[in-house]
């Protein structure tokens, strides 16, 4: 992707580049914790089967934690585990006084019900938020987890200061990880948030007439290059959440990653928008490590303060 060659008024948005900002802090926090004879925050992540994308992103949060100072545990089981195991599992790790967040990679396989393991998942350790309680307190504004790709998303807003206010965001996938929660966040009464909200989905009629309406476009619909340039209105923020392995016999790893936005026609009509790889991907990471320090802070019943 040759960046440099759009001279127009487009600025990437560099999730490398911000998420290396909030790790920066994060690993600061960790060495004033560690200063003080404290624990440093501990995350433990659950992995089943043998899914490469699901390996590669378990892999990146352990290797993300260990940068930062966090500790971490990673807990792996074949696919034929039983339900009754891994909610087993997860109930132990509950008890477990020095874990702070607890994460279940999905997909599950599929004789598990994943709403059964995310539903007793403790809240309070919940650092990816798919928990119902976690969930509904987003909707109803009280302080939660946000989980963690919406999070990511503000973050990266915020990183930026691009204003939300009085915008119109236009969001592609209504998905409870990404879209649903996103719309939630950017229509409430935040800082973060204050736009007016378009959620489309796969049974939109008339996507095209309303992406061109946005200020605002994020697209979660896992369809490769979906959003083309005719769709985006000219300096729009484009945000693109798609991660699709596409085949590519020329790649090494014999694919490529690609997003949900058609990057080159698109960029130049922006006025921000996020490469895919090295975009939302990355502040979903930094956001889950966020979490995890505030899941460490209100258990052990610190404020910010304690880095003082
Ligand atoms: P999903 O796969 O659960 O659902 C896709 C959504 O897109 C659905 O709500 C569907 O209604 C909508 N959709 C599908 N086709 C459509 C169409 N033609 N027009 C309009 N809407 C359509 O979604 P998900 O789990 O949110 O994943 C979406 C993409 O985001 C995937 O590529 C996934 O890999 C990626 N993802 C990335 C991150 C990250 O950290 N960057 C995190 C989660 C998901």
């Amino acid at each position: 992707m040759l960046v440099n060659k759009y001279f127009c008024g487009m600025q990437l948005l560099d999730g490398k580049q911000a998420s290396e900002k909030l790790k920066e802090e994060l690993k600061h926090k960790t060495q004033v914790l560690q200063s003080k004879n404290l624990r440093p925050p501990h995350l433990a992540a659950i992995l089943t089967g043998h899914n490469g994308a699901s390996e590669t992103y378990v892999a990146s949060k352990i290797k993300n934690c260990s940068e930062i100072g966090f500790q971490s545990s990673l807990i792996r089981f074949d696919e034929t585990i039983s339900e009754e195991e891994l909610l087993d599992k997860i109930e132990e790790l509950n008890q477990q006084e020095t874990i702070d967040g607890i994460l279940v990679q999905l997909p599950l396989p599929k004789h598990i019900a994943e709403a059964k393991i995310i539903n007793t998942i403790a809240a309070e350790k919940d650092v990816d938020g798919f928990h119902p309680v976690n969930i509904g307190k987003l909707v109803q504004g009280e302080p939660t987890f946000i989980s963690a790709t919406p999070y990511g998303i503000i973050l990266m807003l915020q990183h930026y200061n691009i204003e939300t206010k009085g915008k119109h965001a236009v969001i592609i996938g209504r998905s409870n990880i990404v879209g649903r929660p996103i719309s939630i966040l950017l229509s409430s009464n935040k800082p973060y948030g204050n736009a007016t909200v378009t959620l489309c989905h796969s049974n939109t009629h008339n996507l095209k007439e309303l992406s061109l309406q946005a200020d605002i476009l994020i697209a979660a619909l896992g369809k490769p290059g979906f959003v083309t340039a005719d769709m985006v209105k000219e300096d729009a923020v484009v945000i693109d959440v798609g991660i699709t392995r596409v085949e590519d016999a020329t790649a090494k790893k014999g694919f490529r990653i690609k997003g949900d936005v058609n990057f080159d026609e698109v960029a130049p009509k922006t006025s921000f928008i996020t490469p895919v790889p090295g975009g939302v991907g990355l502040m979903t990471i930094a956001a889950l490590l966020t979490n995890t320090m505030n899941a460490y802070l209100m258990r052990n019943n610190f404020t910010e303060d304690i880095f003082k």
